[in-house]
């Protein structure tokens, strides 16, 4: 170790000056009072003052008055304890006026026990942060933007359901009071009936996506079996199932007993999994729902025979309108749904996943934690 350092050139004063000359990084050294002893040329060049200028004066000289005052306590607190400060929140003013931002470290020289000079190194981040600002500021306004557009889409929806419902309730009536229609008549009502139910389907879930969005969604907290829910959902979907002759098979625990939860939660849930594993199965095809429980969760399975998923769109499904590309054009849908119930189960602290095989099928599986004072009480 030694015989290294006998072999080594030994550096001077002057060839500490000459590199600090070089160092591209803009340096000042003061005396304890504190006075300026050096400036290099890269602080000259930031500041515009010559290291002449500077010589003997206060390095107050650069403040700025932007400069928060607590940032100068903790650095006199720490130079004169002995130890070095680096902050980022140092704004300086130039010669001429303008101001400057710096990522500064202050570092105390000690010789024999005694600090003899400062030395401040410093880092220009004007234009890191002027950078950092415009995108932050860029970033608020497209959250404004997205927002309004957001706000937009719930008014428009709102506004078409009550008109869409009024013209599906008229066509109902007309429907019943039928006496004499001809068979033509009789398509075509049902034809505007079924374009009405389509678009109060979709401004339905862009209303819930919205709603979900906003943190608006209504929960109802109650006490619910979700046994009950399911067979609701079941009668609704009933006429679906039957037109497209789907073999169901609905099984359930007979430990699953009412518990406190959100129903209206479990019902969108459990209607969004079921229409979709009716609309995507074939004539004759099966679906089945299953719900069961562990000691913390409650898990609804709902599984079918139908088309699959492609497994690249695998993980894009619930992802804002995705759809897959085998059901595009060939089957209606907003591609809302399972966005909206994968945010209202991740609300609820739970989780889904899909398992699929194009062509042969696809199965959905919810968990749902059971919170205390619920199921097992
Ligand atoms: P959509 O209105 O299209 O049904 P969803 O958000 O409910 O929208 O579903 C998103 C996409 O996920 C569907 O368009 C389809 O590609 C795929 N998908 C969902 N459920 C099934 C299923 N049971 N079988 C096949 N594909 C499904």
């Amino acid at each position: 170790m030694n015989m290294l350092f006998k072999t080594l050139p030994k550096i001077d004063h002057s060839d500490f000056q000459r590199i600090l000359k070089i160092i591209p990084e803009p340096v000042i050294v003061t005396d304890t009072n504190p006075c300026i002893v050096y400036v290099n040329p890269a602080l000259e060049k930031l500041t515009g003052y010559k290291l002449a200028e500077l010589v003997g004066k206060n390095p107050r000289i650069l403040k700025s008055g932007k400069t928060p005052e607590t940032v100068y306590q903790r650095l006199y607190r720490a130079l004169t304890g002995g130890k070095s400060f680096s902050t980022r929140e140092v704004i300086n003013k130039r010669k001429d006026g303008s101001l400057y931002q710096i990522d500064a470290s202050y570092v105390p020289i000690v010789t024999g026990g005694k600090t003899v000079f400062y030395v401040q190194i410093q880092h220009d981040i004007t234009a890191h942060k002027k950078a950092e600002a415009e995108l932050a500021g860029h970033a608020a306004e497209l959250e404004k933007m997205n927002k309004s557009k957001d706000e937009f889409i719930y008014f428009a929806s709102h506004t078409l359901r009550t008109p869409l419902s009024a013209v599906a309730w008229s066509i109902e009536r007309l429907s019943e009071d039928n006496d004499g229609y001809s068979a033509k008549q009789q398509k075509s009502l049902n034809l505007i009936y079924d374009q009405t139910q389509r678009m109060i389907k979709l401004t339905n879930d862009l209303l819930d996506a919205t709603r979900m969005e906003f943190g608006v969604l209504a929960y109802k907290y109650e006490e619910t079996n979700p046994q009950t829910v399911a067979s609701n959902v079941i009668i609704d979907l009933k006429d679906r199932i039957r037109k497209k002759k789907i073999k169901f098979k609905f099984t359930s625990g007979k430990d699953i007993r009412a518990y406190k939860t959100y129903s209206n939660a479990i019902y969108m849930i459990l209607h969004n999994l079921l229409s979709n594993a009716v609309k995507f199965t074939p004539i004759g095809g099966k679906v089945g729902l299953k719900i069961s429980k562990t000691e913390i969760e409650l898990i609804l399975q709902v599984s079918d025979s139908g088309i699959g998923i492609p497994r690249s769109a695998q993980e894009k499904i619930f992802q804002k309108m995705y759809r897959a590309q085998n059901v595009k054009d060939k089957f209606e849908g907003s591609g809302l749904g399972l966005y909206i119930i994968s945010g209202i189960i991740s609300h609820m602290g739970g989780k889904i996943s899909v398992e699929s095989k194009q062509g042969k099928g696809t199965t959905f599986t919810v968990w749902l934690p059971v919170t205390k004072g619920g199921i097992y009480e």
